[in-house]
């Protein structure tokens, strides 16, 4: 596995802690991942699971109450401001469906238009709409304060509309840390879809949360929007993870179905950066079955992808980091079998970001001194960071050093070439130099 997701949705102070520092104590080269809650809604405790009918009336109430087939109580206390005649409101993973008639008071007054089973706690979406709440909530805030505390490599924000709610908790990540955490926006509402454009540019990547941009759209636009989407990511260099129910059936089997397989293989051919598990590894019976299957598949659908696979060359802003990015990957194409890598000296992990947005043939070995960029480079596609403890900003020694460590793990051999790539200055945003060198002239 290359990152660690704690969903806070499922975890208290307490066990995110534990685990995040048993995550620590067993590598702490694994990037963590803490995925904020954000808006989901909840039905409240039923006295017993209940079986709602097409047709029928049921309420939903603000108030307290402990719930039967007439009625249920909800978390989102703002509810009956927040929606109106006609809207739609889905239960248990919009396997239940209600339409809202009218709002008396504190009760939401529906029928059941799509009848089926519903039980304590189970979540609630009311696609299309915009809560009154916001983003991030009082709980994100709260696990913000964790994530200060612990220092996350990542953060992933749940149900995001708008440009703007990610520029909120990234002022808050400045402010109270972990600065330099990545901010991945998870596309699993209509208004995340609708504003992509903007929110791709405020954030380090994105998640197609599928399980919840499921029952916001219809479900056979999934696929579709997972491929579009995915394809503006990497127009934009932020990487893409595609998550829910990719191997799902192992949560209770030994083995996938042939659908969940050719599922995980798809997303890579859409060419996602990451493929995520989700029950699988947190209640199912074989986490370590579940990765290992999923490494399987993704090794044998890479094997079958032809170096210079064609790609949309450039994002409209045609930085010089991209400019370079393409010139790297164009560089490793015209001679493939002569080069062992692609070594980029990296303070930020920005260079190395667009660099594998080209999806060169060979492994970009991101080299850094920093181990939180180490750790969150790791999320990136065909990137294999590289930590060292050095401080240089000249690039002639910059050169020799990261080819030298590289060298040194086993990464590269001794009779190949490498393409270097760098700033001048070194900084951010300043990469503006690629070189081809022989191994051999560099090491010792
Ligand atoms: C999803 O909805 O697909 C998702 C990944 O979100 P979560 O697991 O946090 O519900």
């Amino acid at each position: 596995m290359d990152v660690a997701r704690l969903n806070l949705s499922h975890e208290d102070h307490a066990t995110a802690r534990k685990t995040f520092e048993l995550i620590r104590s067993v590598d702490d080269t694994i990037p963590i991942l803490f995925d904020l809650q954000g808006p989901k809604i909840r039905i409240g405790e039923l006295r017993e699971p209940v079986n709602l009918k097409r047709g029928s009336a049921f309420i939903i109430t603000v108030d307290d109450i402990i719930g039967d087939e007439h009625r249920v109580s909800i978390s989102h206390k703002e509810l009956p401001q927040d929606v109106k005649p006609g809207d739609t409101i889905a239960i248990n993973d919009g396997i239940v469906k209600l339409k809202v008639k009218g709002v008396q008071g504190s009760e939401v007054v529906t029928e059941v238009t799509h009848g089926g089973p519903i039980s304590s706690r189970k979540g609630v979406n009311i696609p299309g709409i915009k809560l009154s709440c916001g983003i991030p909530t009082e709980q994100d805030l709260h696990d913000l304060d964790l994530a200060s505390e612990l220092e996350p490599d990542l953060v992933a924000l749940s149900f995001v509309t708008e440009p703007a709610e990610v520029k909120r908790v990234r002022e808050i990540l400045t402010a109270n840390g972990p600065a330099d955490a990545s901010i991945i926006a998870k596309i699993e509402h209509m208004l995340a879809v609708k504003n992509f454009d903007a929110i791709i540019r405020e954030c380090e990547g994105v998640m197609i949360a599928r399980g919840d941009l499921g029952i916001e759209v219809p479900i056979e636009e999934v696929p579709i929007l997972q491929r579009e989407l995915i394809r503006k990511a990497n127009l934009w260099a932020r990487p893409a993870i595609v998550a829910t129910h990719m191997l799902e059936s192992m949560t209770h089997e030994r083995m996938p179905t042939r659908a969940e397989v050719s599922d995980v293989a798809h997303a890579i051919l859409d060419r996602a950066d990451a493929v995520m598990l989700s029950g699988e590894t947190a209640v199912g019976h074989d986490p370590p079955g579940a990765v290992a299957m999923m490494n399987r598949i993704i090794k044998r659908v890479e094997e079958t992808i032809p170096p210079g696979n064609p790609i949309e060359i450039t994002s409209p802003r045609k930085m010089i980091v991209e400019i370079i990015g393409n010139l790297v990957y164009n560089a490793v194409c015209l001679i493939p079998d002569k080069v062992d890598g692609i070594i980029t000296a990296t303070r930020s992990g920005f260079t190395a970001r667009w660099i594998s947005k080209f999806r060169p043939p060979v492994h970009i070995f991101a080299v850094t001194a920093d181990i939180r960029v180490m750790r969150r480079s790791r999320l990136l596609w065909g990137v294999h960071p590289v930590h060292y403890e050095q401080d240089i900003d000249n690039v002639d020694d910059l050169v020799k050093a990261t080819v030298q460590v590289v060298y040194e793990r086993g990464l590269i051999s001794r009779d190949k070439d490498i393409v270097f790539t760098s700033g001048t200055r070194h900084i951010r945003g300043r990469t503006n130099v690629v070189a081809l060198f022989h191994v051999r002239d560099l090491v010792e």
